[in-house]
């Protein structure tokens, strides 16, 4: 008798997995394909000589209070993932030479007098705004709504940075409403954080949540071809094999499951031409060192190069433009400073991470880091074990969606009514990831994504 499930989730991101997870505890018989040797795509781990290396994420922003920690709720064990939290040190940010707390007041003090008002302002109204106002946002980028309260560059870049960490996307096209509401979520809930064990723990314990619950999960496992017949999902070709479904959710990149997975001839041509202008987020090159001594107690460190204001935009420029600056603002994250046992007693590892395009010279790029590293560490370089590097088009092979860092751009043009929705024209066929549905930064986007389309699939 072959096999058949209720559903096939075909990716084991967070958006797979936690949907797996999800349809697992509530009763479904499933199967999980991932192509890959280890769980969770973007938000994967791996080991390297003792030392536990993320592929992807560095700072969950909500942790177990956002949409992951739900997940672990609705499976039955809220306390399945330990969070240790962006605190004592709190997140800091070196520039003109030193490293101090980021906060608020350091803000505050950072800004020039004639915009320390307009900045408390636009942060008043952030907090005050209604449900209606918020809506009335969605389609408006972020660049003009800032602009309606002040002309100040620094406020403009301050709001630049934060919205290329939350979204990755430039605030001339990033939704406004998108963007308020994860400011307002981090600020109200203060509890960014990160997981013991890495980042690849999350999908290894929505793994284990499946399986616990009677689910399948398939490493290794690419889906070939996703079967539709009758203008409805059948189920999936794997290892040369049909597997039958009741239906299928696809966790991978939105164009390769219509245009490639299911076959565009399936789709309507409106359907099919929307899917193929959609746009991605950008994209990030990142270093990271092992290092044979504990170098700083800091956790993570917004770096910005010692230069001045004209500068700093000219390099925000020629990142956009996808050429290499001679050096550029980036994140320093520790991840051993939230877990010492990601790495052997007394060693570190110390990532770097930059806004880039794809398929650059990455040897330049490792260097820019490698020089950013050095301005807030004077000593690493002696004390290096190795150093890998993860680009864009790394990235890419291990996960696709051209490498980027996020998912669908949560822009004016792709967000609220506008984002890919989880049901596709074709019936049984559904979409999950930071790519359909769903709010948030990254792997919380892709996890609330998850939480909908469960809700939806158990309900009916
Ligand atoms: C460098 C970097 C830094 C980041 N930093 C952060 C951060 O600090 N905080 C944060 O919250 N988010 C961060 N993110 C974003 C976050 O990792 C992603 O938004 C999120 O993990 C996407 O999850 P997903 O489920 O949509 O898809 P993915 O992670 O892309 O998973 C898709 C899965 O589908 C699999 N797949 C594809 N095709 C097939 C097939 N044919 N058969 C079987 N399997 C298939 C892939 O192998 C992959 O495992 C970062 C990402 C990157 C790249």
């Amino acid at each position: 008798m072959p096999e058949k499930f209720d559903t096939i989730i075909v990716g084991g991101g967070i958006g797979g997995t936690a949907l797996g997870a999800l349809l697992a505890a509530g009763g479904q018989n499933l199967l999980l394909t991932e192509k890959n040797s280890i769980i969770g795509g973007r938000c994967a781990s791996y080991r390297k000589d003792g030392f536990t290396i993320d592929v992807g994420v560095h700072l969950f922003g909500l942790s177990d209070k956002g949409p992951l920690g739900e997940v672990c709720r609705r499976a039955g064990e809220p306390d399945a993932i330990e969070w240790v939290l962006a605190r004592n040190p709190r997140v800091a940010v070196h520039r003109g030479g030193r490293t101090q707390p980021f906060d608020r007041e350091a803000m505050m003090r950072e800004l020039e007098e004639k915009s320390v008002a307009p900045l408390a302002e636009i942060f008043a109204r952030i907090g005050q705004m209604t449900t209606a106002e918020l809506d009335s946002l969605w389609y408006l980028p972020l660049k003009s709504w800032i602009e309606g309260f002040t002309p100040d560059r620094n406020i403009m870049r301050m709001f630049t940075m934060l919205c290329g960490i939350y979204l990755c996307v430039p605030p001339d096209s990033a939704s406004t409403a998108e963007f308020i509401i994860c400011l307002r979520d981090l600020l109200q809930a203060r509890n960014s954080g990160y997981p013991k064990g890495g980042s690849g723990i999350i999908p290894q314990t929505y793994q284990r949540f499946i399986e616990k619950y009677g689910g399948t999960v398939r490493l290794n496992c690419p889906t070939e071809r996703i079967v539709i017949e009758n203008e409805r999902a059948k189920g999936i070709v794997a290892g040369g094999e049909l597997i039958e479904a009741d239906r299928v959710v696809s966790n991978a990149d939105i164009k390769c499951t219509v245009l490639e997975l299911a076959g565009d001839e399936h789709f309507p041509r409106e359907y099919v031409e929307k899917v193929r202008s959609l746009t991605y987020a950008a994209h990030v090159f990142a270093l990271k060192v092992a290092i044979d001594e504990v170098i700083t107690d800091q956790k993570m460190i917004m770096y910005t190069p010692n230069l001045t204001d004209e500068e700093l935009e000219e390099i925000e420029r020629q990142i956009f433009a996808g050429q290499a600056p001679p050096v550029a603002s980036g994140m320093i994250c520790v991840p051993t400073n939230f877990d010492p046992g990601l790495a052997p007693p007394g060693k570190q590892l110390v990532f770097f991470g930059i806004g880039t395009a794809p398929h650059q010279e990455w040897a330049t790029w490792e260097k820019i880091c490698l020089d950013a590293l050095k301005d807030v560490f004077p000593t690493i370089e002696e004390h290096i074990i190795w150093k890998v590097t993860h680009s864009p088009d790394d990235i890419e092979r291990f996960a696709g969606e051209k490498g980027n860092v996020i998912g669908v751009g949560q822009t004016v043009d792709q967000i609220h009514e506008k984002r890919p929705t989880h049901e596709t024209p074709v019936k049984d066929l559904y979409l999950c990831s930071a790519e359909a549905g769903g709010h948030g930064i990254g792997t919380e986007l892709a996890a609330s994504s998850a939480i909908e389309l469960a809700d939806k699939l158990l309900s009916s």
